[in-house]
């Protein structure tokens, strides 16, 4: 029998690897749901190609506009609901959340509500709700299975062990496209030289993200709601080559690492398959040919946004999402090219300086920081 399965944010990066993914084994998976924003022409043609049970898009007009060139059978919805509808109200066994931002909060939850299995790339939501989302998995019986290359990494060293086992866990970082630049030459980059990350191809909010380091401050907080381990048991090493794609070390002083080519499509792939693993085209890791891998010490003053991280990561209650709301705003702002690079960070700093954490919140407590979060940084 086919496995069904639903993706949100079918048009992005992690999207169409996901979809890529489908396609090489026709066999074994049905695309029974799908989901975009705004890029109609390349949703048209995957609900062509797919032809899902629900589709969904970002608004009416664009929900109008392309319902002709749908083939029949599909039903299509649009907006948030849309959103929910597709994650929720088919007949998959596991959505794969490639949404960007902690919009897809509301159809991670009704998804899991509904039974089923989360493959997360969209770490913005369990960076935002994370104690919401991680408890009602629990209650439903729902397996959160990671994509981001790091999780997946840690995910596989677990395998079969004890988690009290575990000293300590590393997620490595590339650093970005800006990690060899000094504080002082981060005053003039620009929005092109950050969009060009030396490892990975990826969506444009992601890639600001790596090279303010962002990204792995949500990644921090991300592996300690799926591993359940404290952020003192949570490091972040520089290793510019992605080859090493994360690691454990366990109190005997053992070290498990996963290692691989860079390529998104090996860790989607697993969380769509797990347990099982099955073939893939991706491009074999030769160590010989590769020759030397490097490493380096985090440095904090230089990726004050790391250091932010941990500490709101450490706070919790609403501390997370608003950093993660702040960031999203700046990000956006920075891509408009209405501020700076290092403005993105200011605006984090100051977003979470103004901030009264409240703890243990509930959704519409997060819904609200966010709200207030979104709304301060988009005015300093
Ligand atoms: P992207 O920008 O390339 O794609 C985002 C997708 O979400 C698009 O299909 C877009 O149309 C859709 N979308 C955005 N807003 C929407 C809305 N309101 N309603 C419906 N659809 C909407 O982003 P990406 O790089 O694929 O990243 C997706 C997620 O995966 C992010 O959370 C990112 O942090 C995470 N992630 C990405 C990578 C990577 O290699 N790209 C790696 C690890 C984790
Ligand atoms: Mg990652």
């Amino acid at each position: 029998m086919k496995k069904k399965i639903a993706v949100i944010g079918s048009t992005g990066s992690i999207g169409t690897q996901t979809l890529d993914v489908v396609m090489q084994h026709p066999e074994h998976f049905e695309i029974v749901g799908l989901s975009a924003g705004s890029n109609i022409e390349l949703f048209v043609e995957q609900v062509n190609r797919f032809r899902p049970q629900k589709a969904s898009i970002a608004n009416k007009s664009l929900a109008d506009q392309i319902r002709p060139q749908l083939p029949q059978g599909v039903e299509l919805f649009y907006g948030e609901e849309g959103l929910v509808e597709v994650a929720a109200g088919t007949d998959a066994e596991t959505v794969l959340t490639a949404i960007v931002g902690s919009a897809g909060l509301p159809a991670t939850l009704a998804a899991i509500s509904e039974g089923k299995n989360i493959a997360l790339a969209n770490k913005e939501t369990l960076v935002t709700a994370g104690h919401l989302v991680t408890d009602l998995a629990k209650k439903k019986g729902v397996a959160l299975l990671p994509v981001d290359s790091e999780h997946s990494a840690i995910f596989q060293c677990l395998n079969g062990e004890n988690l009290e086992d575990v000293q300590q866990i590393t997620l490595t970082a590339s650093g970005g496209s800006f990690r060899d630049l000094t504080r002082d030459q981060l005053q003039h980059v620009t929005v092109e030289d950050a969009l060009k990350h030396p490892n990975w191809s990826m969506g444009a909010k992601i890639t600001i993200d790596s090279a303010t380091m962002v990204n792995k401050g949500l990644e921090v907080i991300e592996a300690n709601w799926l591993f359940g381990l404290g952020f003192e048991q949570i490091g972040v090493l520089l290793h510019p080559e992605s080859i090493v794609h994360s690691f454990v070390e366990y109190r005997d002083g053992s070290v498990i690492a996963q290692l691989g080519s860079p390529d998104m499509r090996v860790p989607i792939q697993y969380a769509l398959t797990y347990p099982q693993r099955w073939k893939s085209t991706t491009k074999r890791l030769s160590l010989a040919e590769v020759g030397k891998l490097h490493f380096r010490e985090m440095d904090f003053e230089r990726f004050p946004c790391l250091r932010l991280a941990f500490e709101c990561g450490k706070i919790g209650g609403t501390a997370p999402t608003v950093y993660n709301a702040a960031n999203e705003v700046a990000v956006a702002r920075f891509l408009n090219q209405e501020i700076s690079f290092l403005k993105i960070e200011q605006i984090i700093e100051t977003a979470l300086a103004s901030h009264h954490v409240l703890d243990n919140p509930d959704l519409e407590t997060i819904k609200e920081a966010d709200r207030w979060a979104r709304s301060l940084a988009s005015t300093i």
